[in-house]
């Protein structure tokens, strides 16, 4: 049986690979330290002999007993809002973090695929963005802890890649959507999703112009295994290239939900990026892989999950999580 280590188990991307490696016949081993991550995410798992859960902060030194075919490094907040409130530690995942990770990989000799991220592209001037562009990031505003921590990521990937020829692989996400999102994270999805559960108006930032391009998960996460398996070491975009207005994204969450409540304009937080589209021209040619389910399919059952969720989660604090300072 493959074993696979996947950091940031608990998480809303982790959990759906943890599911989707133990589908596979894999024996899975999440490591999450729970800052952002839930357990209720892979509560189902715990009962199976192929799974282990060990609460750790990946930026601290990793112990893993026994062979590791593959690691998969996804811990890291992933919110404008997370970066808000804990940008050291988003800073210190990406760094210290991956630098844990890869040296397990050498240790095990184990290949690694990183979670990189649209956000390398900053607020792109080149549109659709291909995997050649290098980006326009403000290291100094509130995003560039994640976008300098994920740019960091790729570098030290790849120096590990071409200096001690580990077997690596990059995938940079693009905006992704499913069941396990946190409603409370501050993504726009997960944010209009509650506003109309509680009939509050659903508040779009800015004049609701920027664009942005939604990956429903599962499709995510079956480009992710693809290039996982490939022999292509070099960043690879995986997202969904159907793009929208978050206007018209507060359109259709309103009809979805079938709210009586309206948009309301609110300020652009700073550094928003304009307009984001992936390029999947690599990934097709590639991997094979395109997405294949719909922003209607897709958002169905996003919406299902979030009404299903316990009503004081709902009206729960904006944010409420414990976490640690250092
Ligand atoms: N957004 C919004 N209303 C909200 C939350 C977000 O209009 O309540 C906007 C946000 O300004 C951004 C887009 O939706 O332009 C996507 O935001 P998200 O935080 O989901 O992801 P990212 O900006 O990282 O793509």
């Amino acid at each position: 049986m493959k074993r696979v280590l996947i950091t940031g188990g608990a998480g809303f991307l982790g959990s759906h690979l943890c599911d989707r490696f133990i589908k596979e016949g894999y024996h899975v081993i999440a490591m999450d330290n729970l800052i952002t991550g839930d357990l209720r995410n892979i509560e189902h798992l715990f009962k199976l002999p192929n799974f282990e859960f060990y609460h750790h902060d990946v930026s601290k030194f990793i112990h893993v007993p026994g062979e590791l075919d593959y690691i998969l490094h996804f811990a890291s907040p992933a919110s404008p809002i997370d970066y808000l409130k804990i940008p050291i530690q988003t800073l210190k995942v990406g760094s210290l973090g991956i630098h844990n990770c890869l040296g397990l990989a050498r240790v095990k000799n184990a290949r690694v695929l990183i979670a990189s991220t649209s956000e390398v592209y900053g607020d792109p001037n080149v549109h659709p963005q291909p995997e050649e562009y290098w980006g326009n990031v403000n290291p100094v505003g509130p995003r560039g802890v994640y976008d300098e921590a994920k740019r960091f990521q790729e570098a030290i990937t790849m120096a590990y890649h071409t200096y001690h020829g580990l077997e690596t692989r990059i995938v940079r996400i693009f905006n992704t959507y499913g069941p396990r999102m946190r409603l409370n994270d501050g993504r726009v999805l997960p944010a209009f999703i509650g506003q109309a559960l509680r009939g509050e108006d659903l508040t779009v930032f800015g004049d609701g112009s920027q664009t942005r391009s939604f990956c429903y998960v599962d499709d995510l996460v079956e480009g992710i295994y693809r290039l996982l398996l490939s022999d292509y070491a070099q960043p690879v975009n995986i997202g969904n290239p159907v793009e929208i207005t978050i206007k018209q994204f507060g359109e259709e969450i309103i009809k979805l939900t079938g709210t009586s409540q309206k948009l309301i304009l609110k300020p652009l937080p700073v550094d928003d990026p304009k307009q984001r589209q992936p390029d999947i021209t690599k990934a097709k040619a590639i991997l094979g892989w395109e997405p294949k389910v719909s922003r209607e399919e897709g958002l169905k059952i996003t919406y299902d999950y979030f009404k299903s969720l316990p009503e004081e989660e709902l009206y729960a604090a904006a944010y409420n999580r414990e976490f640690s300072k250092k």
